[in-house]
């Protein structure tokens, strides 16, 4: 019989099943065990081929993470990009000569993930997979014996995982007890698991109020280090700063984990009268931003939004250790912001004539959509801040106004 703690908890209406797109096998290192090294270095003189010798193939991980402490390896990409085991077809050569244990561990893994709570498991699934983007395959729900093999897989990887939900906290210093964020967190859920014709992100922020209720009242949200600027300027600024983060110019090359932090703060502070974004080598002003609107998102763009923060709710990757540290209400506005971001690079792309207002309808729009997500989802899983980051997120997410004027802006 399973504990409590170890029971899955599986999310609604998500699907997938390996599109075999290749995605997962271009420019990341794979990182590997002792076992997949050994394994794979046998089974590359047994496929013969002109495979790297395996100094090139393999780099030595020097373990500072304690998180991926069971690995030795990493198992680096060619110069075109893509794993020496991909195809020419997109298929993995391990896989496809030897089966599917061949591969090393973590590609085993990819793209299922899974979050240790109190209450038991929660599993997810990442945005960085097609078909995860595009919602393909079989639903997780009925895949509870895979869901399991994965786990044990996990929990194999990740032995000293064991994340400590007893410092989650509402908003910074006032802490939350983990029975009281359950109750407050199942409508949230609720909501998002249904198809919706409401743009999630708003509705999240709506959806959330209670959390914020849970504030004491002499805790001023909208502006808690009493520090005095413009706050549509730090808007801005921090727009600027979370966008060249999480969706940067080259998302592989891209190798700091942390937030410009202590920059967003001194060009709040100089006071810039004019704030830009750099889209596609233009520069392109809030200006132009307000003044110019959205309109309506497909059904499939909203729907993908509206998984993606279903699912990080459900997994609880956005707040204590489940993201950062962050806090439950820090956590929720960020998790907006996002969405804000997603929005407003779709907005970019039409300011930048990446987009034509006609081609918002159709799949060109939902292609551009889910690569942002996938940008996205990729800085969120390296996502490592400083606590100085923390420190600010904290403060500049804690304001409710800031959340509505951020969720207009994306309008
Ligand atoms: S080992 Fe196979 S599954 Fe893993 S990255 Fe390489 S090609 Fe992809």
């Amino acid at each position: 019989m399973q504990s409590r703690s170890q029971q899955l908890h599986i999310p609604k209406g998500i699907r997938f099943s390996c599109s075999e797109c290749g995605n997962c096998c271009l420019q990341w290192p794979v990182p590997a065990t002792t076992d997949d090294f050994e394994r794979i270095e046998r089974a590359r003189e047994e496929l013969g081929g002109a495979f790297p010798a395996s100094r090139e193939l393999f780099r030595v991980l020097n373990a500072a993470d304690s998180k991926l402490s069971l690995f030795s390896h990493s198992l680096e990409k060619r110069a075109d990009g893509k794993c020496a085991f991909l195809t020419g077809e997109n298929r993995c050569v391990l896989h496809e000569k030897l089966g599917p244990d061949a591969k090393p561990a973590m590609c085993r893994l990819f793209p299922y993930t899974f979050t240790g709570t109190p209450d038991g498991v929660f599993c997810s699934v990442s945005f960085a997979s097609t078909a995860t983007l595009f919602n393909q395959g079989e639903f997780l729900d009925r895949q509870s014996d895979i869901l399991q093999k994965k786990h044990e897989l996990f929990s194999q990887l990740f032995p000293q995982l064991n994340l400590d939900w007893s410092y989650a906290q509402v908003v910074d210093g006032v802490p939350l007890d983990w029975a009281v964020y359950r109750e407050y967190e199942a409508p949230v859920l609720s909501c998002l698991e249904q198809e919706s014709a409401r743009r999630a992100e708003a509705l999240l922020f709506e959806k959330t109020e209670g959390f914020r209720k849970l504030v004491p009242p002499e805790v001023n949200l909208d502006n808690m280090a009493d520090f005095e600027a413009r706050p549509k300027l730090i808007d801005q600024v921090l727009i600027k700063h979370l966008l060249r983060f999480y969706v940067p110019v080259d998302v592989f090359g891209e190798s700091s984990m942390d937030f410009q932090a202590r920059s967003v703060l001194e060009e709040v502070i100089r006071g810039s009268e004019k704030v830009e974004l750099v889209w596609m080598s233009k520069g392109i002003g809030f200006g132009q931003i307000f003044s110019s609107d959205l309109g309506d998102l497909s059904d499939q763009c909203r729907d993908l939004l509206r998984r993606f923060l279903y699912l990080r709710v459900f997994s609880k990757l956005f707040f204590g250790p489940g993201f950062n540290y962050l806090s439950v209400v820090a956590g929720f506005h960020h998790l907006i912001t996002i969405a804000v971001l997603a929005r407003l690079c779709l907005k970019l792309d039409l300011l930048s004539g990446v987009l034509s207002r006609d081609e918002l309808a159709t799949q060109k729009a939902l292609l551009r959509l889910a690569e942002h997500m996938r940008s996205i989802e990729r800085r969120l899983t390296v996502a490592d801040f400083s606590e100085e980051t923390i420190a600010m997120l904290e403060i500049l997410l804690a304001s409710p106004r800031r959340i509505e004027r951020l969720i207009s802006l994306s309008a």
